[in-house]
């Protein structure tokens, strides 16, 4: 595949190599429950089948992390893991991991009187004994909140890339140099500003891409489809992931997607793109993992969408995450925003909690709330 690269570093991550005018690798993550070793099992091998270079675990807990020594056995997968805000679980899992994913936004929750470099200088050298790489993932919807303080409230860009710059320094600094970068957000306009603007402060490290919470394909390809192919025909971007909520048994969807992208960009296929159309709904959906709640968050999503079709031609955002870890903070941002609990699902309008729901009442309540916009939208 024949696609310009910018001259990063090459960071090696198990069998693949990230970086350096190497094939750009397609990763994806688990989306079970990790502590459900044969479900993960499957599915990690489902993925690295399907061409995965990557595949990333969460790892919350010491049970997860126990489920992972079982998982480790019986997949050839390059795994990746996540970390939350018990940075500490490195030290369990490096040994049996490839890499490991931080969040810079999340090391404030943990030890807050401990500084973020402490516990930076704690992951590398967990990484650096372990032959692991790093991936210093920022979040739109989890920025370390210092950095959001210094911009006013509708610079969403700036906090994620000071911090972003912050972490890179401290890494060379420190002499580690084997580490990605990520930069994602729900919008893929932002998407491709945020990671032109990194590429251009730091040209030597590579990128990983990706939409976060893109949603149920087609949308969330076409979305995932516009951001890669501004960014990646400009020769940036070294590793992608398209996020999807899909069903565990067509995970691996992740991964054909990606690829189908990688190979029209190179062949120049990419004028058809459908443009990412502002004045219409927005649904955003999170690509679920193994912190999903309840299972029937998926189909949740996709009866929003279909309940929400007749709303098609306004320009509203409506969020829908499926789990109480990122879902609160990753829905402020939305017009309607849905976190899935266990039992109940929260109603969110903008940072507002609007309440909590069954399962069965929410799609109802959601539409009341719709009804609600459009009618203070109408001339
Ligand atoms: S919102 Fe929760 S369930 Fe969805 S991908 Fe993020 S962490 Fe996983």
């Amino acid at each position: 595949m024949d696609l310009p690269r910018n001259p990063t570093r090459a960071v090696k991550v198990g069998s693949v190599i990230i970086g350096d005018s190497n094939p750009i690798v397609v990763q994806s993550m688990c989306a079970t429950r990790t502590q459900d070793i044969d479900a993960t099992v499957k599915q990690s091998n489902d993925l690295h089948q399907a061409g995965a270079g990557i595949v990333r675990i969460a790892v919350d807990n010491r049970k997860d992390a126990k489920a992972l020594e079982i998982i480790r056995d019986q997949t050839e997968a390059n795994l990746s893991i996540d970390l939350q805000e018990n940075y500490r679980m490195a030290a369990l899992v490096a040994p049996m991991v490839q890499k490991i994913r931080y969040n810079p936004g999340h090391l404030y929750h943990h030890e807050r009187k401990k500084p973020w470099q402490d516990k930076v200088r704690y992951l590398v050298d967990i990484a650096d004994k372990n032959d692991c790489a790093i991936r210093v993932g920022v979040n739109a919807g989890s920025v370390d909140p210092e950095k959001k303080d210094m911009f006013p409230a509708d610079d969403s860009i700036s906090p994620m890339l000071v911090s972003a710059e912050e972490h890179c320094e401290l890494l060379d600094k420190i002499g580690f140099t084997r580490y990605v970068v990520s930069l994602k957000d729900s919008d893929p306009d932002k998407v491709v500003e945020v990671n032109r603007r990194f590429a251009e402060l730091r040209p030597d490290i590579p990128l990983h891409l990706g939409v976060t919470e893109a949603g149920l394909p087609p949308d969330g390809i076409i979305k995932t489809r516009i951001a890669f192919e501004q960014l990646i025909s400009q020769g940036i971007g070294d590793t992608i992931r398209v996020s999807l909520t899909l069903p565990n048994a067509r995970k691996a969807e992740e991964i054909s997607a990606g690829n189908e992208i990688l190979a029209d960009i190179a062949a120049g296929r990419v004028r058809s793109v459908v443009a990412f159309d502002r004045s219409h709904l927005n649904i955003i959906s999170c690509p679920s993992c193994s912190r999903v709640e309840n299972e029937a968050f998926i189909d949740l999503a996709e009866d929003v969408k279909k309940m929400t079709e007749y709303a098609h031609d306004y320009p509203f955002t409506i969020a829908v995450m499926g789990c109480r870890v990122n879902g609160p903070g990753e829905t402020d941002d939305a017009d309607l925003g849905l976190w899935c609990g266990p039992r109940a699902v929260t109603l969110k309008k903008g940072p507002e909690t609007l309440g909590r729901y069954s399962y069965d009442e929410i799609l109802g309540r959601l539409k009341a709330e719709l009804d609600r916009l459009i009618e203070h939208k109408l001339p």
